[in-house]
């Protein structure tokens, strides 16, 4: 059997997303009895109360019965909360299940989208194994740069990726940025705007991208309630657009993918999340403003911003620097996957956490340098 007959190129020649190993099999690893998780920017607060009782007490019984296909009554919660029709919302089993619906819906061979080098890349690979170019405008001061996205649009470019605030580099833009971007890139494509850290941010001049798409109908936002809702584990975000637009997105979306635990949590969630967000957004403040200065004092660069993690520059290759600090229970994210050689992004986390990073870091610094 010659599979090159059969694989398309793009296929052969993308190299698969690689998952961690599980956490017990990493804690034998590296012999560590514990395992602190400072790569997936997850929660540690959990998920708002109404959405853990929802969770406690879900009824088996219910497993055995298929889920809302489309998932109507988060979308229902989601019109209320939003003050629009449930038709402009697409639930996916995780938002980045919405990111390969879009490129399908608008997307054929020759065709190609645009998005920064140093940013989310799943964009990018969906792309990529699909058989459509990606192409990638290099970031200016860490933030996503629109002069140089819009002139690399050409007559086949379909959509304009922009993560806001940016994943890693915690870098947003303001509304009038995104205002100006819209009207220069024109209503011939479609303008993504994924805000999976929206939540995070405190600036006045963050946008409301929702109040923009009555002014552009091509304007696309994807949220997800894997961050700050701390549901990660279920799976579930969305996209929300005008009418056309979702009309053309669900026709390339899987019917039942979001399963009803996640539907039915993700729905407590939304109902009970202005405490959730001010603990949560708390909790990063005191963890941000606990390791900038340690990093300071280490005289360790970071980058970072808006969102719950912190870019730092490490004195060796980053993958290095992963395997000793796992040998320490502490689990970054390396990243040299996201064009970033030399970084980590950590996760901001309780103060225990923070503490016990700061210690496991300074350790290592030391023992590099020495
Ligand atoms: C985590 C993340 C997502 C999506 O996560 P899902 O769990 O698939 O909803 C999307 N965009 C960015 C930038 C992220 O960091």
């Amino acid at each position: 059997m010659n599979l090159d007959l059969l694989i398309p190129e793009y296929v052969r020649n993308f190299q698969a997303y690689l998952p961690s190993k599980p956490d017990h099999l990493l804690q034998q690893e590296y012999g560590v009895p514990f395992l602190h998780r400072l790569n997936n920017n997850e929660n540690p607060l959990g998920p708002p109360p109404a959405a853990a009782r929802v969770i406690a007490s879900f009824p088996p019984e219910r497993a055995a019965i298929y889920p809302s296909g489309d998932s109507y009554d988060l979308r229902e919660a989601l019109g209320l909360r939003f003050g629009v029709s449930r038709d402009r919302f697409l639930v996916g089993n995780g938002s980045c299940e919405v990111i390969s619906s879009v490129i399908k819906a608008f997307c054929q061979a020759g065709d190609n989208i645009i998005t920064a080098d140093k940013t989310f890349a799943v964009y990018e690979w969906v792309a990529e194994f699909s058989g459509i170019e990606a192409r990638l405008v290099p970031l200016r001061d860490y933030a996503f740069d629109p002069q140089g996205m819009l002139e690399r649009i050409d007559s086949r470019t379909k959509i304009l990726f922009v993560c806001n605030p940016n994943n890693p580099t915690g870098s947003y833009w303001s509304r009038q940025t995104l205002i100006d971007f819209l009207e220069q890139a024109g209503p011939e494509r479609i303008v993504v705007v994924d805000e999976a850290y929206r939540e995070y941010v405190e600036h006045t001049d963050y946008p409301d991208a929702m109040e923009l798409m009555e002014r552009f109908p091509n304007l696309v936002l994807f949220r997800t309630f894997s961050k700050m809702y701390a549901l990660a584990g279920l799976r579930a975000g969305y996209l929300m657009g005008s009418d056309e637009v979702v009309d053309a997105v669900r026709r390339t979306s899987v019917a039942y993918s979001v399963n009803v635990q996640a539907q039915q949590a993700a729905l407590a969630a939304l109902s009970d999340d202005r405490e959730h967000i001010a603990a949560t957004r708390a909790l990063v403040r005191e963890g941000k403003s606990f390791l900038r200065p340690l990093c300071d004092r280490l005289e360790l660069e970071t980058v970072g911003g808006e969102g719950n993690y912190l870019m730092i520059r490490v004195p060796i290759n980053d993958l290095l620097m992963y395997r000793r600090l796992m040998k320490r229970g502490m689990m970054v994210r390396s990243m040299t996957g996201f064009r970033y050689p030399g970084w980590i992004r950590v996760t901001l986390r309780e103060m225990a956490v923070m503490e016990s990073f700061a210690e496991a870091l300074e350790a290592e610094v030391k023992a590099i340098r020495s």
